[in-house]
């Protein structure tokens, strides 16, 4: 714990932490020497974690890195948090973030991007994104290991741009409770881990039953630590040709062959398969995505959290709203109410939130079948490209910057379990990382597959 919060007063350049919590750190650790000592530790005993700002934290700063929660400092612990904590895990701070989740690049965070550790001579680069400040953390060996969440991809390509391994696990396998709500029918906790051996153990703390969340998932979880065998002998692993899109980088193409040969060489049988639906994800995800989120952040209102604007002669109660929520939710964030808002109305409901509904019931059914058919596991790339540049995609046309996603929403929109794992690095050496989609449950099976690719 010392080693790390040192590593962090070192590494402020890369601003992934965004608050640093060094006493709670040290209690905890001492806490958790006293367990060792007394031969009485769980699976996370006296491991330094970082905290991505989306998850309540009793008495510590939570701002999903917005501007509108403002000094917010949550008086109850998330579940996924808590857990943690009971296992022995030791908090080292609160990380960097895409404001409210809503981005591929930590660009939209109120403090500025996180930057990643890995360079090409002097250009910065993201980490990625939502959990940007998640991926740099646990890259630069500040932490052993760090929370994420996945909405569309924001642990999955984040993970891919740092070289670290990050899992999404089934919808409804981790509390959701204490999380900042983003779209609450995809959102998803997970770790980001520097192996597949800690992304296993991590999940074991996270995973389980909460009455607080209705949509968590009252299923046993197994020991995934003890599932790594490497044995992937027999298993049927599935290429989707609908991901090999035009203009793909050859690298990445190289990247997803190189994938399917190491798990021919352990002995899986690689299948080509079709999921036929696949290039109606991107847009049905930001129909979805946006509609949920306007009504989740409803609840900033300048009322009940965070920030509230200075009101001048004559405001009343809307004007307080408008001001409010226009000096504290930044554009990324106000350009997804404004679509959410719109695709829910009255007269546009059925042509555009109705029909991407039924779009992601066929994605799911695509991927039911290829199921049914016998494959274990899917592979692709997890990301169209490596680190782009910070600054380079931000003022760009936002439909770029959503491109990123193209690999991973199908997954959220399913409620598979997916995960990213370093597999390669690309022509100026930096990582890429491929994606393998799992059965719903089976994160065990899953995470043995991805540790075959480690
Ligand atoms: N980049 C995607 C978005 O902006 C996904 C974000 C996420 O998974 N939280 O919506």
């Amino acid at each position: 714990t010392e080693a790390c919060l040192s590593a962090i007063e070192a590494a402020g350049a890369l601003n992934a932490f965004v608050h640093k919590t060094p006493e709670i750190a040290m209690e905890q650790a001492r806490a958790a020497d006293d367990r060792i000592r007394a031969g009485d530790a769980p699976a996370m005993c006296g491991i330094p974690i970082g905290i991505k700002d989306l998850f309540c934290t009793r008495g510590v700063p939570s701002q999903a890195a917005s501007k509108i929660l403002n000094g917010f400092v949550p008086p109850y612990e998330s579940t996924v948090t808590r857990q943690l904590f009971e296992s022995g895990a030791v908090m080292l701070g609160k990380l960097n973030m895409d404001e409210f989740a809503m981005g591929s690049s930590n660009e939209t965070s109120v403090y500025g991007p996180a930057v990643n550790p890995w360079r090409v001579d002097d250009r910065l680069l993201t980490p990625g994104g939502s959990s940007g400040g998640s991926a740099a953390a646990v890259a630069a060996d500040l932490c052993l290991g760090a929370t994420g969440t996945d909405t569309g991809g924001s642990i999955r390509q984040p993970a891919a741009f740092t070289g670290t391994v990050g899992i999404k696990p089934t919808y409804g396998r981790c509390s959701r409770w204490g999380i900042v709500a983003f779209a609450s029918s995809l959102d998803q906790a997970g770790p980001m881990t520097r192996s597949v051996r800690d992304a296993a153990i991590m999940l074991g703390a996270m995973a389980g039953h909460d009455p607080m969340d209705s949509t968590s998932a009252d299923m046993p979880v197994p020991d995934f630590e003890a599932m790594l065998t490497g044995d992937v002998r027999g298993k049927k692993i599935g290429i989707p040709r609908e991901y090999r899109m035009d203009g793909m980088p050859e690298e990445i193409e190289a990247l997803w062959q190189k994938g399917a040969d190491m798990l021919r060489d352990a002995g899986a049988e690689i299948v080509d398969i079709s999921l036929p639906h696949t290039k109606y994800a991107l847009p049905a995800y930001y129909v979805i995505a946006p509609a949920e989120a306007s009504s989740n952040l409803a609840r900033y209102d300048g009322v009940r959290y965070g920030h509230r604007a200075k009101l001048g002669p004559g405001d009343g109660i809307t004007e307080m709203y408008e001001k409010t929520r226009a000096e504290g939710f930044g554009h990324e964030v106000q350009r997804r109410v404004m679509i959410g808002t719109y695709v829910l109305s009255a007269g546009f409901y059925d042509a555009y939130y109705n029909r991407a509904r039924k779009v992601r019931a066929l994605i799911k059914r695509d991927f039911d079948q290829v199921f049914a058919d016998g494959i274990d596991a899917i592979l692709t790339p997890a990301t169209p490209s490596s680190a782009f540049g910070l600054g380079e995609m931000q003022d760009a046309d936002p439909i770029a910057m959503y491109l990123n996603d193209v690999f991973t929403v199908t997954v959220n929109l399913a409620g598979l379990p997916g995960i990213s794992v370093p597999v390669g690095l690309d022509r100026q050496g930096l990582p890429l990382g491929l994606q393998l989609i799992g059965r719903p449950w089976e994160e065990g099976d899953l995470l043995n597959h991805a540790y075959a690719l480690e």
